[in-house]
């Protein structure tokens, strides 16, 4: 049927334009990033009457199904900041690469559901 050559090719053209975006992509990780305040301990310390340090960058991510976490440097926090952005485009791009997939591949009958 004509409609649905269009239809498919429409999602096509959706499909290669969601690759484009993943191919301008640059360093990705995944996890989150955490700001957190800390106290050193030293009782003397100015965080120790309530002037804690920071904020620090925490970065959690899986590795092996375990939750494996550690403190950024101020230098690497924007860098990771920006590629745990992407990581989450390309997660969304992931996403919608299927919807667009799934218009070709399904029976357009089946689709009512
Ligand atoms: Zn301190």
């Amino acid at each position: 049927m004509a409609a649905t050559d269009t239809h498919r090719a429409k999602s096509l053209a959706r499909i290669r334009a969601i690759q484009a975006e993943i191919a301008n992509l640059d360093a990705i990780c995944s996890g989150t990033l955490t700001r957190r305040m800390t106290t050193c301990g030293n009782p003397r310390c100015r965080c120790a009457r309530g002037e804690r340090h920071g904020p620090y960058v925490r970065w959690g991510h899986m590795v092996k199904g375990r939750l494996v976490q550690r403190w950024l440097s101020a230098e690497e926090a924007p860098r990771f900041a920006a590629a745990n952005r992407a990581f989450r485009a390309l997660k969304r791009l992931l996403h919608a690469w299927e919807r667009e997939s799934l218009r070709i591949l399904e029976d357009p009958d089946r689709r009512k559901s």
